[in-house]
């Protein structure tokens, strides 16, 4: 199978990470891009990073940087691109119209053997797929960045998608050493980010309420949850919390629901006074000209977490 051809669509930040992912499964990556002299730029960055990732010694496979580079190609014709591709991955601009627009430049060329997903955050393939003759080709495939580290991916199918597309496309992601789950159906948000904003919601009904700081309530994850999260969910939680899961839920039930009646309806939309309250607090440790900053600083960890979690 690693001889197969994967395609990338769209060769931004995104694109440029499922492109390091594929050719440490050893497979031959494709990258397209509007416009070509991206792809000349994310060729070389591609190199770039996995010759840094190798140094570091966070590269993934078992190729050098420089043999994993080489199976990585640009290509400025999609049809060329597509051409003996088993699967697709779609990395252009969170836009439904322009994903519409890719989707049916992509629809000629599809195969009955072809994978086409698309990395899309927010939108449900459903929403720009209906008029292709291939939509039971497709569908969600969400990576969580930066992908490198983190690597839960999403797998939505649509409500035309082919399970054998949905089962491909998991084995696919397993294979690359990526962390698959796939949802029944689609949902606003996938799972990640229903789980996710409920979470900032209270954070920001919590803050709105002057219980806590912002260090503090971010502490709350970084010390507290965040470090039991990175190994056991939610779920095994509770079980690991008590004698099993049911015993947890005899104990703990009602005072968690007792909690539960406490808690406020979610924000309507975060609102920017708040924001800027918080932003007074979050700006004396990370002022906003050193985002970037921070953003290499938290990848650095990330990598670090991943190393720990392979070798455990
Ligand atoms: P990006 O802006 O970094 O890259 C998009 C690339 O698509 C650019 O190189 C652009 O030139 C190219 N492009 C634009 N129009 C095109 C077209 N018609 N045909 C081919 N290429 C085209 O964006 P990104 O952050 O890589 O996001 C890509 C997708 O991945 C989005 O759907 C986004 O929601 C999703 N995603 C992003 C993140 C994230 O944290 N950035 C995480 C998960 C999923």
């Amino acid at each position: 199978q690693a001889d197969s051809k994967i395609t990338i669509v769209g060769s931004g930040l995104i694109g440029q990470f499922w492109a390091m992912i594929f050719a440490g499964g050893g497979f031959k990556v494709t990258i397209f891009d509007i416009y070509p002299e991206q792809i000349s730029k994310a060729l070389e960055n591609i190199k770039a990073t996995l010759s840094r990732y190798e140094s570091q010694g966070c590269l993934r496979g078992s190729l050098s940087a420089s043999e994993q580079a080489a199976l990585v190609t640009g290509c400025n014709e999609l049809k060329k691109c597509l051409d003996g591709a088993s699967y697709v991955q779609e990395c252009v601009p969170e836009s439904v119209d322009l994903k519409r627009k890719v989707f049916e430049q992509m629809d000629p060329f599809i195969t009955e053997d072809m994978v086409v997903a698309t990395s899309s955050s927010c939108i449900c393939v459903s929403q720009f797929v209906g008029n292709l003759s291939h939509k039971h080709r497709t569908l969600v495939a969400h990576p969580v960045n930066p992908p490198y580290f983190i690597p839960l991916v999403e797998i939505v199918p649509g409500p035309w998608t082919l399970p054998d597309v949905t089962a491909k496309c998991r084995a696919l992601m397993e294979l690359v050493g990526q962390s698959p789950v796939t949802l029944s159906r689609e949902v606003a948000g996938f799972a990640l980010n229903r789980i996710q904003y409920s979470i900032i919601n209270e954070c920001w009904n919590m803050y709105k309420d002057g219980l806590l700081s912002a260090e503090d309530i971010d502490k709350v994850m970084t010390d507290g949850l965040g470090p039991r999260y990175a190994f056991i969910g939610p779920l095994e939680t509770m079980h690991l919390n008590a004698d099993g899961i049911v015993d947890y839920c005899n104990r703990y039930a009602q005072g968690a629901y007792n909690v539960c009646t406490t808690f406020k309806p979610p924000p309507i939309m975060y609102d920017v006074p708040t924001a800027e309250k918080m932003l007074q607090e979050i700006k004396k440790a990370i002022p906003v000209d050193k985002v970037q900053e921070r953003r290499t600083w938290r990848d650095e960890r990330l990598a670090a977490l991943a190393a720990l979690k392979r070798n455990l």
